[in-house]
């Protein structure tokens, strides 16, 4: 049997209640990993280890990594998934919007990742996945926000994995295109239908199709020499 060798190792998951995080701890936990995950919503992931907290709340995202480490051991991924949209055209975009989705998607993973990169250093090896999106490396209309944020989550993750490959520690990119979730689900039927129609698969990917590429950047066989990079998932909606 071919492994990817993450049996028992322990993995972080931001926003795994729904969607591609619910996907992503449900595959690691098939995978053989001990997976935990936050929730802000009751929960309805019946894998991994639930812990309620919020990816905006600094000491929070502390307090959560204790409790992980103590209770399932030292942590060897991060998953930085959670995610959330505020859409309008540039004009008509509120200052709350705006700040609502630069501090879950960019400032959520640097209070995720701060408390976990020192004792990944310390033991020198740890493999993190931040979740970013075709709309961070292309644009999207009515996605400004969004799109900064996730451009930005980029730039951090590659400008990470330079610093931290001394350490033995990678960091990489999974960039989804339309991904059928309730994320998706919340775009008008008409510009949804517009989206499908340019997609050259011909349908939006699955949360699992996104998970799939998670673990394999997870993993310290499948992916040992892959860092700072940007892996699409996204039926060839290329740039
Ligand atoms: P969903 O809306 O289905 O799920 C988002 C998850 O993020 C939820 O579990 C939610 O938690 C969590 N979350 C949101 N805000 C916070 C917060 N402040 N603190 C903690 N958790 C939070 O989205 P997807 O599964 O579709 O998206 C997952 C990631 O993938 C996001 O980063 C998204 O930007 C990205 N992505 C999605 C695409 C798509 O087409 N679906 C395309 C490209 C990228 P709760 O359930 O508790 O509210």
């Amino acid at each position: 049997m071919i492994s990817l060798g993450l049996e028992d190792k322990v993995v972080f998951v931001t926003g795994g209640n729904r969607g591609i995080g619910a996907a992503t701890v449900a595959l690691l936990e098939h995978l053989g990993a001990k997976v935990a995950y936050t929730h802000r919503s009751d929960r309805i992931n019946p894998y991994g280890m639930a812990i309620a907290a919020d990816v905006t709340n600094g000491s929070a995202m502390e307090q959560v990594v204790e409790k992980i480490e103590q209770t399932l051991g030292s942590i060897y991924g991060v998953v930085a998934n959670a995610g959330i949209t505020r859409d309008n055209f540039f004009p008509k975009q509120t200052t709350s919007d705006w700040d609502a989705v630069i501090d879950t998607n960019l400032k959520g993973v640097y209070h995720t990742l701060m408390p976990v990169i020192p004792k990944m250093y310390e033991r020198g090896e740890g493999s993190v996945v931040c979740i970013s999106s075709i709309s961070g490396e292309r644009g999207n209309v009515g996605q400004t926000n969004y799109a900064a944020s996730k451009a930005g989550l980029i730039g951090l993750t590659k400008t990470l994995a330079l610093e931290a490959a001394r350490y033995g520690v990678r960091a990489n990119v999974v960039a989804p295109g339309f991904i059928d979730t309730e994320m998706l689900q919340s775009v008008p039927d008409k510009v949804k239908q517009r989206i499908l129609s340019e997609v050259p698969l011909r349908r939006f990917g699955k949360p699992e199709e996104v998970a799939w590429a998670v673990a394999f950047l997870l993993s310290p066989i499948a992916s040992s020499y892959v860092t700072g990079t940007v892996l699409r998932v996204n039926g060839a909606c290329h740039t």
